[in-house]
């Protein structure tokens, strides 16, 4: 059998209540799609009888193919694996095996594909999920693209159609703490935000812990964000700077007005001036050290679009614009 040419990839960690809503509906949508589809189910090593279930299907359906994972590595792990198994030749439908993300979208994401972008990401218009969750969402979106260098889209997570190119470059790209929706910024070429309305989930409860949460926020803003390091950096400035002007306002008190408690003043700024000294330093080892896990994250310097070489310009034929020529360079 040739190599499909869209894989649609699905994490799934204990996923026993929403997987029997979940195959349905990739088969509804695969028997109706002029597209030769394959699905990449990934138990992030469940511990019900998700894995099972899962080997069922593929066992009656040469459309599925599993990986289980030896144990559970978490969402953006388990995302990873399932992109390095798909063979999808156009592109990677990449969505949650809770049906959060509809996979009926597909023929609208390829539509754009076809267009010529490399990546079609889904933009929330509207979350179906607890308040709290939802302002966290919205806050930490807002906040991340304030900080980031780069330019990460508001409201999108995971749920995207991807390219082929694209999904090779991040098969090649081997940060260990991922933020997906970060990388895929990062590579370029041309991206799309389809608005779409997050459903609520098929069944059962989220898996995301508050602490799997927490890490990921975390992923997001180290990797792809230097201000922590340069905000301790200005804090020891402002320091110095509020050092000072305590100093001088202590000045003027002293010999205009005469009324400063001996010892005091020096006590004071010293312990200001010296935090901010401090600050500034640990700011500097900051930048090293930021540098030193930037280097080690081992990303590609680059990645090329593509290249015209003399002799095809100078050929006769016009130049051929082949994915071939695309390459991850490092
Ligand atoms: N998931 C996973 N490993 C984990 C946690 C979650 O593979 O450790 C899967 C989960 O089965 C689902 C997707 O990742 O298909 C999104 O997780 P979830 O729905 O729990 O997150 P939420 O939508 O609540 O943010
Ligand atoms: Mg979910």
């Amino acid at each position: 059998m040739s190599d499909p040419q869209i894989s649609i990839v699905a994490p799934l960690y204990n996923e026993r209540e929403s997987f029997p809503h979940l195959v349905p509906r990739l088969n509804a949508l695969m028997d109706a799609s002029p597209l030769s589809i394959e699905v990449v189910l990934v138990d992030d090593g469940s511990r019900d009888n998700t894995a099972e279930l899962m080997q069922q299907v593929a066992l009656a359906d040469g459309r599925y193919h599993c990986v289980f994972l030896a144990r559970n590595y978490g969402h953006q792990i388990a995302l990873t694996a399932g992109m390095a198994a798909a063979r999808g030749t156009e592109g990677l439908f990449i969505i949650d095996g809770d049906l959060q993300d509809p996979p009926e979208l597909l023929p609208k994401f390829y539509a754009k594909l076809k267009e010529g972008y490399d990546v079609v990401y889904a933009v929330r218009k509207k979350r179906k999920e607890g308040l709290l969750k939802r302002t966290a969402y919205f806050l930490f979106y807002r906040f991340m693209k304030s900080i980031s260098y780069v330019d990460i889209p508001l409201d999108s997570g995971d749920f995207s159609l991807i390219s082929r190119r694209v999904a090779n470059v991040l098969n090649k790209m081997p940060e260990e703490s991922r933020f997906i929706r970060g990388m895929r910024s990062w590579i370029g070429f041309k991206q799309i935000g389809v608005e779409y309305e997050r459903d609520a989930r098929a069944a059962g409860e989220s898996k995301y812990s508050f602490k799997m949460l927490r890490r990921l926020a975390y992923n997001g803003i180290f990797n792809f964000s230097e201000y922590p390091i340069k905000f301790v950096s200005r804090l020891g400035m402002f320091s110095i700077g509020a050092a000072l002007l305590y100093f001088i306002q202590t000045l003027i008190k002293k010999y205009v007005f005469g009324d400063v408690p001996e010892g005091f003043t020096a006590t004071v700024f010293l312990i200001i001036l010296f935090s901010g000294v401090q600050l500034i330093a640990l700011g500097l080892i900051g930048e090293y050290v930021l540098r030193i896990f930037f280097q080690t994250k081992g990303r590609p310097l680059f990645v090329v679009r593509e290249v015209i070489r003399e002799q095809e310009r100078l050929g006769d034929d016009l130049p051929v614009f082949s994915d071939e020529k695309v390459k991850a360079s490092s």
